[in-house]
């Protein structure tokens, strides 16, 4: 599944909280995409929200990219599985994050994995909020590192 960086989300449930609703780090492997390197910040809060998903969905999906990474490599479909996940390369729900201004952003789990895997770069208003974002002290990362 594939949504444009920042474009509307219309997929699953969204909180009534929302002022608007929209897509991040819907990555496929038939769409460019931004790289870049990302604040360590954003990345273990990303890591953070992706332990405690929303949306779940019965089946999973696969990073589309590894995937195709290991089947050039003719990996056979039965140790592909495994392989994908050891790799962190299957998700099965979404992630949210909320905005200052109550937009919420919704990404699949898979983003933290397009991040340090694939140096994928979301745009910037979405990690500014997931900085900003208010994150229950249970699930909050240790940022002093
Ligand atoms: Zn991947």
């Amino acid at each position: 599944m594939h949504f444009d960086d920042l474009s509307e989300y219309t997929y699953g449930e969204r909180p009534k909280s929302c002022t608007g609703a929209l897509a991040v780090g819907w990555l496929a492997l038939s769409a460019p995409f931004v790289m870049g390197a990302i604040s360590r910040a954003v990345m273990s809060r990303v890591k953070v929200l992706v332990e405690n998903p929303i949306n779940l969905t019965r089946g999973y999906h696969a990073c589309e990219f590894c995937v195709d990474h290991l089947r050039n490599h003719k990996v056979d479909s039965r140790a592909l599985v495994r392989q994908l996940r050891d790799l962190g390369a299957l998700g099965n729900g979404e992630i949210l994050v909320t905005g200052l201004d109550g937009v919420c952003y919704f990404s699949p789990v898979l983003v933290a994995h397009y991040m340090e895997v694939h140096e994928y770069c979301p745009p910037l208003e979405y990690c500014e909020a997931v900085v900003s974002m208010h994150l229950d002290a249970a699930v909050r990362p240790d940022e002093r590192r």
